[in-house]
């Protein structure tokens, strides 16, 4: 059995015999190749003696090369290690041409890599992001699991359409040449594959429901759609959303949870990918460094997180948040692209992270908004205008949570639902939840990618996920 090279690095090297495979990163002087197997940050250095092996093979070890290397693992006597193997059995899995290879020890633009999205993992920036993406998805399930939460699977093809989180993609079997038409004329989906309109689903919260009203504490964390035209930094037409639902909990339970999951799964990787935290720490400031002076973080990205970890949430409500932007010098400035007037006003991404970044600086939860702007099955507060909603607003990434407490009151609900202008039929099954044991409940929704960018200080949700889809974009 070969050594994984993390493990490997952890043992005192006492000229022992070793194996190793992965990936040329790079081969110095046809006698240093430094191996990445993905297992850690690091590379390890292997020495190869070039008059002990063939021409052809040495010539063949090149950048992106696979191997399998056996040999002694010893003290480096070079600068930059402590450790290395001196190689006595080189074996070529499969050699990558240097004419073609596109991910070559240089540095390339985040752009040209992700036309590249099926190598980018073989270079040290994305090999980090997505071992502190895939620790981050271990620490939510670990969180949950230690809070007596279940995991439920709801399920992606969705035949309700009210969620109201956005617009959907459709899912048919139908011809699109040769649609069956209904007697208006239009595409009968009566006639397609569940006799019913169905779609990708936006959220899985409505389902989730219906299992934290049995189950009590649920979550879900699964894939998501939304087939908004919206080309921003932190938007994905597919991504990844953490969904807990719990019975008996009202917004400030919420609000707890929510404040103590998010700090306890980057308390995770703080512990459990240092190197790969080092690593991106020092990428973030490099990058800060190049932007102008207003523009850059205050703080660096360990700062940043360690910040979140041990400071509390500033919790906020909407009318005093209102007021705060309506006095901000932005606004008054007319420096928003969207100036604030009134109350009831839709907050736009330049406002969530002016409170977060200018005003508060600390991450900011915003609660009770307009029930115009929110979802209708958010709960009415008494003053009847607005409802038990609380988003998390983060800096450098603005809305990372949107939660509230749910509307349990059956005539409140269908009061809601018709002001909305959505077909009660659609929702029989999510109204027989308040005419059966209805119980006060709450819950959230997290976009793990916009996690992602804030654990990894990464400046684009399309670098945080291995292949993204976007408008315009689902290649891989
Ligand atoms: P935004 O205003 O940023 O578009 P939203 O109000 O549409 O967010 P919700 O419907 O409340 O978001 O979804 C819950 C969470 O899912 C958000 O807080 C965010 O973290 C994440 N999210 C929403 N839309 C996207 C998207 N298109 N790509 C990635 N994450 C998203
Ligand atoms: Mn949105």
């Amino acid at each position: 059995m070969s050594s994984k090279i993390k493990q490997l690095l952890t043992q005192k090297p006492e000229g022992q015999q070793v194996s190793v495979q992965g990936w040329v990163r790079t081969f110095r002087a046809n006698r240093f190749i430094a191996l990445n197997d993905g297992s850690t940050l690091a590379n390890l250095q292997c020495v190869v003696d070039y008059e002990n092996f063939d021409e052809n093979l040495i010539r063949k070890i090149t950048t992106g090369a696979a191997v399998k290397i056996t040999g002694q693992y010893v003290e480096s006597s070079g600068k930059g290690q402590a450790s290395e193997i001196q190689v006595s059995e080189l074996h070529l899995y499969g050699s990558a041409d240097p004419e073609t290879y596109p991910i070559q020890p240089k540095k390339h633009s985040f752009e040209f890599l992700r036309e590249k999205a099926h190598l980018r993992v073989r270079t040290a920036t994305f090999s980090a992001v997505m071992r502190v993406r895939a620790a981050l998805s271990f620490a939510v399930h670990d969180f949950f699991r230690a809070e007596g939460f279940h995991y439920v699977h709801t399920p992606i093809i969705t035949g309700s359409d009210a969620e109201g989180a956005g617009e959907m993609f459709r899912v048919s079997t139908i011809d699109p040449k040769n649609p069956p038409l209904n007697e208006e004329g239009n595409v009968n989906y009566k006639e397609d594959f569940f006799g019913k309109e169905t779609h990708l689903t936006v959220s899985g919260q409505l389902e989730a429901e219906t299992y934290a009203m049995g189950l009590g504490e649920v979550y879900t964390f699964g894939p998501t759609f939304r087939a908004e035209n919206s080309n921003t930094t932190r938007h994905l037409a597919e991504f990844w959303m953490i969904e807990p639902e719990m019975a008996f909990y009202d917004l400030i339970d919420n609000m707890d949870l929510a404040e103590k999951f998010i700090k306890s799964v980057l308390r995770y990787v703080l512990v459990h990918c240092k190197e790969d935290l080092a690593f991106l720490d020092e990428r973030f400031t490099k990058e800060e460094q190049s932007k102008p002076q207003a523009q850059r973080s205050a703080m660096g990205l360990l700062e940043k997180i360690n910040f979140v970890v041990d400071n509390e949430f500033k919790r906020v409500s909407y009318t005093e948040a209102i007021d705060i932007l309506r006095n901000s010098k932005p606004n008054k400035k007319k420096k928003f692209d969207y100036i604030i007037e009134e109350w009831g006003a839709d907050l736009q991404s330049e406002h969530e992270r002016f409170l977060v970044e200018k005003h508060f600086k600390t991450p900011v939860i915003l609660f009770d908004y307009p029930a115009k702007i929110k979802a209708f099955y958010m709960r009415l507060n008494d003053d009847g205008k607005t409802v038990r909603a609380m988003d998390i607003l983060f800096p450098g990434i603005g809305e990372i949570v949107g939660g509230s407490q749910r509307e349990e009151r059956l005539d409140i609900l269908q009061e809601r639902i018709k002001a909305m202008g959505i077909e009660e039929e659609e929702l029989w099954w999510y109204l027989d939840l308040r005419k059966f044991g209805t119980a006060p409940h709450s819950g959230f929704g997290l976009g793990f990618e916009r996690l992602v960018l804030f654990a990894t200080g990464m400046g684009n949700i399309r670098d945080v996920i291995p292949f993204p889809r976007t408008p315009q974009n689902a290649s891989f």
